[in-house]
């Protein structure tokens, strides 16, 4: 059978990966709010120690934790066992980053964010951009400021949690497919890219920020590919990695671990994220086929998603720059209302689920409200378009005020559902942390 998504959705799909940029600005509303994530009681411990200290018990965790991927995650690409993580590694740290499947060749250095509430960081604290990441950074991450840490320093739950959650943009994704051009891929068994272009730096880690969990019988037989998306497992694995860590007293990595965890959840919140064409039905995508107009739908949805991520981006930045706490997209994020219990079936069975059932209504207030040209033009290519920056300007302009009204709800309620998650998950993280602390009677 002739997959009738062609081969343009497989690059489609790679256009806007970033999501939210910039997710630990993003999760700092939340997060400024809870006293105890702002005592600066974490003491810095670099991987190295982390490692060297848990080696043994950190084995049993690694090959528990993928006997149980095996068994649990449907089309989950088994870790091949020339792989596995043991104690007695020569080189500790490439082993563990090559046991998690994560790209060996970045730093993972000790460092923060800092926030629109830090006081002035000293210059040679600064750390740029590209000492934490390989890529090219963007409008965003070229603006934040990071701060190196040092092994002993304290520093605070919110902030390595934070900060941890913007990581896996960093490049912890990218190269892990057989087909990409990196070394140590062969290894990893993720086999060939499901969709996006190889050759594209940022599209190799769709895969494992974008989940497909919920695709109708049509998509399932003719675009099988679409099946091979791995957050869930991401966040599994983080998440076992920071329960471990509290458990054995390694507060700081435990909170870094739910950093890396966090990411995907935030990600996955975002409907585009979870269903490869939201708001096209099966009989809409039928028609489409028949029509021959497969790749116009694609083309649409990615401008979709990319014009919603810049969007939120700037309404986002602009009330974080101005300290606007109590706005609508800020307030939102800050509510955490209604937080369901965190469990390994949240991200498939209720996170994702409800994405995508969010979706169809999303898509068509972005075609109602945006600027024509950018939703429901095929023509038109939104990424590298130099439009993002001046979008709410041209929305206004355009469309006028009370599509910034009805465009700035449709953020605010999904900054709700992200409120929800990100809390759900925070609880779960302190509630390890808390139990280990209780233990060990640290302060
Ligand atoms: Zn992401």
């Amino acid at each position: 059978m002739r997959p009738w998504l062609a081969p343009l959705l497989l690059y489609a799909l790679s256009s806007s990966v970033w999501a939210w940029s910039d997710h630990a600005s993003l999760l700092w509303p939340l997060v400024r709010t809870q006293p105890e994530m702002l005592e600066t009681t974490l003491k810095v411990e670099s991987l190295d120690d982390f490692l060297r200290t848990e080696a043994t018990g950190l084995a049993a965790l690694l090959s528990g934790h993928e006997a149980m991927s095996r068994e649990t995650f449907p089309h989950y690409a088994p870790r091949p066992d020339s792989l596995t993580f043991t104690a007695d590694a020569d080189d500790l740290r490439e082993a563990f980053l090559r046991a998690i499947r994560v790209n060996p060749t970045l730093a993972y250095p000790l460092y923060r964010q800092t926030t629109v509430e830090d006081p002035f960081v000293a210059p040679g604290l600064v750390k740029n951009f590209n000492e934490l990441s390989f890529l090219a950074g963007g409008v965003s991450h070229d603006s934040i400021v990071y701060v190196a840490l040092s092994a002993g320093d304290l520093v605070a739950p919110a902030h390595v949690l934070a900060s941890g959650s913007d990581e896996p943009d960093f490049g912890l994704d990218i190269g892990l497919f057989e087909d990409n051009d990196t070394d140590f891929a062969s290894d990893y068994g993720f086999g060939t890219q499901p969709f996006g272009n190889p050759n594209l730096d940022y599209s190799s880690q769709a895969p494992f920020h974008m989940g497909f969990y919920h695709l109708d019988w049509l998509t399932r037989k003719a675009q099988p590919d679409l099946l091979r998306t791995y957050p869930e497992w991401r966040v599994s694995l983080f998440r076992a990695l920071s329960q471990f860590a509290f458990e054995t007293g390694h507060d700081y990595w435990g909170w870094r671990f739910a950093g890396w965890g966090l990411h995907y959840i935030g990600d996955l919140t975002q409907p585009y994220h979870a269903h490869p064409l939201p708001g096209v039905n099966t009989v809409e995508a039928l028609w489409a086929v028949v029509r021959g107009k497969t790749n116009e739908a694609i083309q649409l949805v990615s401008n979709r998603h990319g014009v919603l991520e810049s969007y939120q981006y700037q309404r986002v930045q602009k009330s974080l720059d101005q300290k606007e706490w109590s706005s609508p997209i800020l307030a939102a994020v800050a509510s955490a209302v209604d937080v369901p219990v965190f469990d390994e079936l949240t991200v498939r069975e209720v996170l994702t689920k409800e994405s995508v059932d969010a979706g169809a209504e999303l898509d068509g207030v972005l075609q109602s409200n945006m600027p024509p040209r950018y939703v429901s033009d095929p023509a038109f290519e939104w990424t590298g378009s130099g439009e993002e920056a001046a979008i709410v300007v041209t929305v206004a302009s355009d469309r006028g005020e009370q599509a910034i009204a009805v465009l700035d709800a449709a953020v605010a309620e999904q900054m709700l559902q992200f409120s929800r998650f990100a809390q759900a998950w925070i609880n779960d993280a302190r509630s390890n942390w808390l139990s280990d602390a209780s233990a060990e009677s640290t302060p």
